[in-house]
């Protein structure tokens, strides 16, 4: 049994059309019929985690999980990611949070998070996952640009996104993020600019700024570079991608958001919980198609085989157990993602190894050169070493 909190990830792979850069396991135009088979599938393995997770299982006593947390394996933080997970029918939506309430003590201060897509989450759904619980969204935003949104093959327009935000709050979800691309076709530094501008006047609570990648199998990739209107030569793209990187970051950093992670930014106290899991390297459980968990060192993902996991068969796709030496290589890379960085005592105490005695001669030329820094028993990036936070983590570990 796992007393520590542990986060729970639901994996909902519907949208209402692939994206062509898109790389996520989601099927487009699914039918209601589709989603409520799903949906009763992942309920009920979500009852079978509990009884490999957790004790004997107790009857759900309230709503509110109150006095039933000793017998439950605890959940600080729940996220339904996709996919559009806010495409699911209402009935859905309530019949997934039954089988977490009935299996899973969620915590009174936990953070659950839905994403959504703009003009794919109306306000009554957004009513339906705040009446069950819901108190964070997290929005595809992209960017504020209709020829870049053109460009990406999505379907909303920036005007969505204003309408999505208000109509969160004006059901009770206050904490918002709202993701970015960087790298986008025909996106400019002045483009950028104004998408930021943008997004800071809706105040979301937290953004995230990732760059497009051109991912193996999608169509994007088999455009290319060239035949997407980007840089062609590698080195460009690369200069290109940390140019807007270090415009959204400074950008963002003015508006008064912490850069806490390599692509994050928050508003003080509204980190993303539910990603700090992976990042500290604690416990988080995924259930659903192309879920992965990492529980008690063990790392383990589910395929993309729908009809399998339809069909309530075994979908395992890989299963690992850390070494003491994968957990400490992990823990080195994701803590640098990390503004907070590496915490030297718990390292040890994971460890039982003194990380600067091991790693210290690897961090100094670093440090000289302005790009790590060592200060309070942590070892951390600076803004300058983020961007080549490749470069340095491969001649740590
Ligand atoms: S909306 Fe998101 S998950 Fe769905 S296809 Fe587009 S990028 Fe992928």
């Amino acid at each position: 049994m796992n007393h520590q909190p542990i986060g729970l990830y639901l994996h909902i792979p519907f949208c209402r059309s692939k994206c062509p850069y898109c790389d996520f396991c989601s099927y487009p135009r699914p039918t209601k019929e589709l989603m409520e088979a799903y949906t009763h599938e992942l309920a009920r393995r979500i009852r079978e985690a509990g009884k490999t997770y957790g004790e004997k299982l107790p009857e759900p006593t309230s709503h509110s999980d109150q006095g039933t947390t000793s017998s439950r394996v605890a959940l600080d933080t729940v996220y339904f990611g996709g996919g559009t997970p806010t495409l699911l029918p209402p009935s859905c939506v309530r019949e997934l949070f039954a089988a977490i309430r009935e299996t899973f003590a969620i915590l009174p201060d936990a953070e659950i998070t839905v994403e959504g897509n703009p003009a794919a989450a109306s306000r009554d759904a957004l009513s339906v996952w705040h009446e069950c619980g819901v108190n964070r969204l997290s929005l595809g935003s992209q960017s504020a640009q209709a020829d870049e949104l053109k460009a990406l093959g999505r379907l909303h327009r920036w005007e969505d996104v204003e309408k999505t935000v208000a109509d969160a709050r004006a059901v009770g979800i206050e904490n918002i993020n709202l993701d970015f691309m960087l790298g986008i076709p025909h996106q400019t530094p002045a483009s950028l600019s104004d998408t930021l501008a943008r997004a800071l006047s809706l105040e979301p609570t937290h953004l995230s700024a990732y760059t497009l990648m051109l991912e193996e199998g999608t169509p994007f990739h088999r455009r290319g570079r060239a035949g997407l209107g980007l840089p062609a030569d590698e080195e460009e793209a690369d200069d290109r991608a940390i140019t807007l990187w270090e415009q959204a970051s400074a950008s963002l950093r003015g508006a008064g958001y912490e850069h806490y992670e390599i692509s994050n930014f928050a508003k003080a106290g509204f980190r993303s919980r539910h990603n700090l899991h992976t990042w500290q390297c604690r416990d988080y459980l995924g259930l659903g198609v192309a879920a992965h968990s990492c529980m008690n060192s063990v790392r383990f993902g589910q395929s993309r085989d729908l009809e399998g996991f339809l069909r309530g068969e075994d979908i395992t796709e890989f299963t690992e157990s850390l070494t003491l030496s994968d957990r400490e290589s992990e823990f080195i890379m994701l803590s640098l993602r990390l503004s907070d960085g590496l915490d030297e005592g718990e390292f040890l105490r994971r460890f039982g190894r003194d990380f600067w005695h091991t790693h210290g001669d690897a961090c100094i030329p670093y440090i000289e050169m302005g790009l790590m820094r060592r200060e309070g028993g942590r070892v951390f990036l600076t803004e300058g070493g983020f961007p080549v936070s490749n470069a340095i983590l491969a001649d740590l570990i």
